[in-house]
């Protein structure tokens, strides 16, 4: 049996594995990707005291420190999560299984879909939910970007530097966006802010070729020609498998208290997968340093 279990590899979960080690607990880290998680497809970091740069050489970073102490790296997907008589236990999509004294979820959350019509038709033939990812593909084309949050804020600016054209679909006239993220929008004169919008359908033939929106305000629809639809339109916390007693919000985010433990003794959360208020790279970091650190404590009795 392992000390702590840490599920999920993004900057919680690697900094919570950086502390947990240095605490001298036998851990493991459990990812079913690659580490480094969501930060990885984010094309700048900024606000991370220290660093400049993308957001897979932080990852990379990360990774290497956490390597570096050797901690253990499960590529496993873990389904179902229990506490039973005091233990917790694992178990994964692959079969095996794994036995912990304290968890932490370190699981972040996925993209939100648009829902509307065409999405899933023709995701991976100009939908895309990772501009850094796919970004490439529409060198000199019309991509679209729908949100009004940091994330789409951020993939607008990254793809009108590869793009012909970028518009930036918000239903609000406001964004949510930080405001030296949203003034930065006024110096690239490819992006196109078509505001008070709700997206409609995407259409096409073999690929995107329209994406349909209608404005709140006057009922209009209007037809724009693009060759991909970029959708920033939020997250969901990725909590399948965790025991349906822990609380969480009304979002689905897990409830913690100041040393991230859920209501369940021994089990914390972490980062985005938390409600907390501020979803950044150094909050999740700061979130895995305290979870460890009382996790430790919790295994010591
Ligand atoms: P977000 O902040 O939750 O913003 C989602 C945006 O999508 C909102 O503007 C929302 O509109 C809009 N939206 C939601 N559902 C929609 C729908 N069905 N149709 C059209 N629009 C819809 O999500 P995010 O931008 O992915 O960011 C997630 C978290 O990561 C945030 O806490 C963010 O601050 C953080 N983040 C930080 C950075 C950074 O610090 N540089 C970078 C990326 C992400 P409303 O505004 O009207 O609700």
């Amino acid at each position: 049996m392992k000390d702590i279990v840490i599920i999920g590899g993004g900057p919680g979960g690697l900094t919570a594995a950086i502390y947990a080690k240095r605490a001298g607990c036998d851990i493991s880290l459990f990812e079913c990707m690659s580490p480094g998680g969501q930060v990885m497809t984010t094309p700048e970091i900024e606000n991370y005291p220290g660093f400049v740069g993308t957001g897979f050489d932080l990852s990379m970073k990360f990774y290497e420190q956490t390597s570096a102490l050797g901690v253990d790296i499960q590529f496993e997907n873990v389904k179902v999560l229990k506490k039973v008589d005091g233990v917790f236990s694992l178990e994964c999509e692959s079969g095996a299984t794994f036995s912990a004294k304290s968890v932490i979820i370190a699981s972040g959350a996925r993209r939100r879909k648009l829902e509307i019509k065409g999405e899933n038709e023709f995701t991976g033939r100009g939908v895309s939910y990772c501009a850094t990812c796919d970004g490439n593909f529409f060198r000199n084309k019309v991509a679209v970007v729908v949100g009004g949050g940091n994330t789409a804020v951020e993939d607008a600016i990254y793809l009108s530097k590869l793009c012909s054209k970028v518009y930036l679909v918000h239903r609000r006239d406001s964004f949510r966006a930080s405001k030296v993220l949203v003034d930065r929008l006024e110096n690239h004169e490819n992006i196109e802010l078509v505001l008070n919008t709700v997206p409609v359908e995407i259409q096409g033939d073999d690929k995107v070729n329209k994406f349909i929106v209608k404005n709140k305000l006057t009922d209009e629809i209007r037809e724009i020609d693009a060759d991909a639809v970029f959708v920033a339109v939020g997250t969901i916390p990725e909590t399948g498998f965790v025991p349906e007693e822990v609380e969480k919000d009304s979002g689905g985010y897990i409830i913690t208290d100041t040393k991230c433990m859920t209501n369940i003794e021994g089990l914390y959360a972490i980062g985005d997968v938390r409600n907390t208020p501020l979803k950044q790279v150094i909050t999740a970091a700061a979130d895995g340093a305290i979870a460890a650190t009382y996790a430790a404590e919790y295994i010591g009795g």
